[in-house]
């Protein structure tokens, strides 16, 4: 029994920049900021994160908003979405080598429990994935819309794909993404974590993290999941 969950930004897919365009347009129709993405720190945070700095660079008090942060969540992350829809058909994106091939291997293997834990909120994270044509298992897990912290986010998604079994057993959670970001959310749980530098981060940067292995990019399948099993066997 093993538990594998994966981030979706940078591990699983690339956008071409389609998220923060369209978080760019949400913040522009809704705070009336031009340039609203600027400057904003998004690798690896939440999109709950995110949308708290978004208020505060547009000086916004959440209290003296209708619904207060709450409700601002809400019409960010339905107004995100519209535009999302359209900035995925306008940039160049892609899944990442290898990622449909390892999901769908993993999945086949009896014991295994997959899905996502990611910084995306719910909605947008799935309108990425199925964007690049990743379905079940890869349809439930942690989302941003409940957590802000990545380690609390983390090890929801671990509860919800692995059952309360995963919590009872760390070592056989195992959490792959491409920032020290998701490293810390993985150790904070005593889960284990897979560090993939396809993202921001290059393979020396990931293996400071103290990451339990870190691999250039998810396209060599068989070597992927030969360390993914004999971990998962060792835990
Ligand atoms: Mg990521």
């Amino acid at each position: 029994m093993a538990t594998y969950l994966f981030d979706i930004d940078m591990t699983l897919l690339a956008t071409g920049g389609a998220g923060v365009l369209a978080m760019g347009r949400a913040v522009h129709d809704l705070l009336g900021i031009p340039d609203g993405m600027a400057g904003v720190s998004y690798a690896g945070r939440t999109d709950r994160a995110i949308a708290r700095d978004l208020l505060s660079r547009g000086a916004v008090d959440p209290d003296r908003l209708d619904g207060g942060f709450e409700g601002w969540l809400d019409r960010f992350a339905s107004v995100y979405a519209e535009h999302l829809g359209d900035a995925l058909h306008e940039t160049a994106g892609r899944a990442l080598p290898g990622t449909h091939a390892l999901v769908e291997r993993l999945a086949a293997v009896p014991g295994a429990q997959v899905g996502i834990a990611t910084g995306n909120f719910r909605r947008t994270g799935l309108m990425k994935l199925a964007h690049y044509g990743f379905g079940p298992p890869l349809d439930d897990g942690g989302f941003a819309d409940t957590h802000e912290d990545r380690g609390q986010l983390v090890a929801h998604a671990a509860s919800v794909v692995g059952g309360p079994a995963a919590l009872a057993r760390p070592a056989g959670v195992f959490v792959i993404g491409d920032t020290p970001l998701d490293v810390a959310a993985a150790r904070v749980n005593g889960f284990r974590a897979v560090a993939v530098a396809t993202g921001d981060y290059d393979f020396d940067a990931l293996t400071a993290t103290g990451a339990d292995v870190v691999f250039e990019d998810l396209g060599d399948g068989d070597r992927v999941l030969d360390w993914l099993l004999a971990a998962s066997e060792a835990a």
